[in-house]
């Protein structure tokens, strides 16, 4: 296994093509805007070779029986489920942000399964190739970004039937060695910093969508692959200096790429999945499952870190005791406590595949995820509420050397005679960092939107079963209306 230092100079052997604010970005670990999200990226591999941790982050693989990241694991039964939920928590609560690896995680276990039942049904050997690649993984213990989401151009149409046949990534030549792939994939996460490039299909396909059902892995610097990396709000304090970034160890979120497949030659040992359409959809939800089991883990030990700020700003400005603010952190760790139990459930209520593979309880995966989406804002209104309108006026770190205003920012934002004024911005920067937009929109979107986990819902509870627990009910309600005492 490798430790984070290791990981982060593993980075710099690769030559990708990289693009930030219309400029190629040749050293990507030492840029400003990048190097956070790659911190948080090798938390993962901090937290595996630490005493402390490792026993949750650290795993036996079942292919080769040595040590192995868990970041790399297929699980095989409910501890390995429940370890990973467990992982992610403490992981979130030590970067208070995305660390970025879970992605390819997912993709990793979800292909073992799938292209095993692929195999079975007919009889190709992709199950064999998949697990050449996977010992691979597990023992340069690379980290693997999980390539799904599609442009998806008119979300009303099929791959096949868009205006632009490359809306969603497809194969566009097959030779003797290998294919050509050409498309996109929007919003990476941890693209950038990963060694690999692991593309599933994004939706479910009909026979017409065969060039798209495709899943293959590449070198994330594979002639072809072009990164753009995206804008975040308050991205340029980024390069300005330290305390306005709230997190400047971590980031926020996971430091989103679009990756663009410019024709991109595959060997056929690197592909997972061509053409085999009626796999496509299982491996989608598939995937989504393990992936939702997660938001309620990772999400829950970022906002611990948050309640924890919001603690801090409230015993800073003498209100730690007050009712409503009591209140309102009860409330706060009522619903953070709820996220995280869903991601247990569903590792506790877990199957397994004819593979061997353990999978998560879907429904209470998908149950898991929507409470992120749901509760996650509420967290972070109520941490607003508690900290006041401060957190959104504080002046720029720059003022803190500016010789006419320094004294005046450090007794005015003085609360109290044992509070550092420099701490309580610090505080409010962190909690004006992990409450803003884009935290907001990854809880919400990430994993799939809030719509997709209803529409799994839907499908998957036994309605028909529900209805008859009435039915049961009113009939012996009839029944035992019929029943009269014989002493009346
Ligand atoms: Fe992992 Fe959570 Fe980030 Fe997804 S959002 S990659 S599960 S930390
Ligand atoms: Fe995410």
């Amino acid at each position: 296994m490798m430790t984070g230092e290791e990981y982060i100079e593993s980075l710099r052997l690769q030559q990708k093509e990289v693009y930030f604010m219309g400029q190629r970005v040749e050293n990507v670990v030492d840029h400003p805007a990048m190097r956070p999200h790659i911190n948080s990226a090798a938390v993962t591999y901090r937290l595996a070779t630490d005493p402390e941790y490792n026993d949750l982050a650290s795993a036996t693989s079942h292919l080769t029986g040595r040590k192995i990241n868990r970041w790399t694991h297929v699980p095989q039964n409910q501890e390995d489920l429940v370890k990973k939920a467990m992982m992610l928590r403490a992981a979130g609560q030590i970067t208070g942000t995305c660390f970025q690896r879970c992605v390819g995680m997912d993709g990793l276990i979800t292909l073992y399964s799938v292209t095993w039942e692929m195999d079975q049904k007919l009889g190709t050997d992709y199950h064999e190739r998949f697990k050449t690649f996977l010992i691979e993984t597990q023992d340069h213990d690379y980290m693997t970004d999980g390539a799904m989401t599609d442009p998806k151009g008119d979300r009303s149409k099929r791959p096949s039937d868009q205006h632009d046949p490359d809306l969603y990534v497809r194969v566009v030549e097959k030779r003797e060695e290998g294919i050509i792939v050409r498309g996109a994939k929007m919003h990476q996460t941890g693209a950038i910093n990963s060694h690999q490039i692991l593309v599933m299909p994004g939706t479910a396909m009909t026979p017409a969508d065969a060039d798209y059902a495709v899943s293959f892995a590449v070198p994330a610097d594979a002639p072809g692959l072009i990164y753009v990396f995206g804008r975040q709000v308050n991205d340029s304090r980024k390069w300005e200096g330290t305390i306005d970034q709230g997190n400047p160890t971590y980031g926020v979120v996971g430091g989103e790429a679009m990756i663009i497949f410019d024709d991109v030659f595959v060997p056929w040992e690197r592909v997972f999945m061509c053409g085999e359409t009626e796999f496509a959809g299982t491996l989608v939800e598939r995937f989504a499952s393990y992936h939702r089991q997660n938001y309620g883990a990772c999400k829950s030990g970022n906002l611990d870190v948050l309640i924890g700020a919001a603690v801090a700003v409230a015993d800073m400005h003498g209100v730690a005791k007050a009712g409503h603010v009591k209140d309102k952190l009860a409330e706060m760790a009522h619903l953070v406590e709820t996220m995280y139990s869903g991601a247990l459930a569903c590792s506790y209520h877990c199957s397994s595949f004819g593979c061997g593979t353990a999978f998560v309880d879907p429904v209470l995966a998908n149950a898991s995820k929507y409470n992120t989406a749901r509760y996650y804002p509420e967290v972070t209104r109520l941490a607003q509420d508690i900290a006041g309108g401060f957190i959104a006026t504080l002046p720029s770190e720059q003022e803190l050397e500016n010789p006419r205003v320094a004294s005046f920012i450090h007794k005015y934002y003085k609360t109290g005679e044992n509070v550092d004024p420099i701490d309580r911005i610090k505080m409010g920067r962190l909690i004006e960092n992990m409450t803003g937009s884009t935290p907001i929109v990854e809880c919400m979107h990430g994993a799939g939107s809030p719509q997709a986990q209803r529409v799994v819902i839907q499908r998957l509870i036994r309605w028909q079963d529900k209805r008859k627990l009435a039915e049961e009910i009113v009939r012996e309600e009839q029944e035992e209306s019929a029943w009269k005492p014989s002493n009346c």
